[in-house]
């Protein structure tokens, strides 16, 4: 299930975009020096950048220590990145837009219905051309004091790893909170990353398992935050392989 976007963006967010834009500008300017951001319709890319949203429906994902669920966290950091990819004028295609599994049945056991889903979003992936798959998820721990956000590559496309690294950078260079972790290579249990047929990353936010972390996950100023970040990371990549 292929949702379109709808891209009405309310004024107060365009505002609200603008200052992301002035801080990408300061991040990069400051710690990127390599990276010379162009804004707008200026931007050229032939790559559509699939969003996807981890979980929805019927799976909730991780659950937060105060409760909160890894799918709608998941979703509102992945709408607020989509309408800055708007703004940046960089191509995007999401999963889901709102609170669902693709391909639901009523019929179909939780299993079927949750390969269903993996499958539709694959699918989404594979219809788009030239992709760049960004999966959002949030991690989960046993011991609460784990935390920091961490990327994960797609073996299967080389530049995948690229990706990886660079949107790690950002993360760490965007969030500035004494997060060490490294990227890594995606297990290969994990449907998405095993078959995408693109560079794919999935970029764990943070860990609900940790209360503060789980606090500032669900807080919205965080949220775009975070979302700035992968699009600069995003915009990293591109510089560095163009
Ligand atoms: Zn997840």
């Amino acid at each position: 299930m292929n949702q379109n976007k709808a891209r009405q963006i309310p004024f107060f967010a365009l505002i609200l975009t603008l200052a992301f834009i002035f801080i990408i500008i300061v991040i990069f300017h400051r710690n990127m020096k390599t990276v010379r951001p162009v804004f707008g319709g200026a931007f050229t890319t032939d790559n559509v950048v699939v969003i996807d949203p981890g979980h929805g429906g019927m799976d909730g994902g991780a659950t937060g220590v105060s409760g909160m669920l890894e799918k709608d966290c998941t979703l509102k950091i992945s709408k607020k990145l989509d309408t800055l990819m708007a703004f940046l004028g960089i191509p995007t295609v999401m999963t889901r837009t709102e609170d669902l599994s693709l391909d639901y049945r009523d019929d179909a056991t939780v299993r079927q219905n949750k390969v269903a889903d993996l499958n539709a979003r694959l699918k989404i992936v594979e219809n788009t051309e030239n992709p760049i798959f960004l999966s959002v998820h949030l991690n989960l721990f046993t011991q609460s004091q784990y935390r920091g956000a961490q990327v994960f590559y797609a073996p299967k496309s080389p530049m995948s790893e690229t990706l990886a690294k660079v949107m790690q950078q950002s993360l760490l260079t965007a969030l500035n909170d004494g997060n060490t972790r490294t990227y890594k290579k995606a297990s290969s249990d994990i449907f998405l990353m095993k078959n995408a047929p693109c560079p794919a990353i999935t970029v764990e936010c943070g860990f609900v398992s940790n209360p503060e972390e789980e606090a500032l996950l669900k807080d919205d100023a965080y949220q775009k935050k975070l979302a700035l970040a992968i699009a600069g990371g995003y915009i990293g990549y591109l510089n560095e392989t163009a």
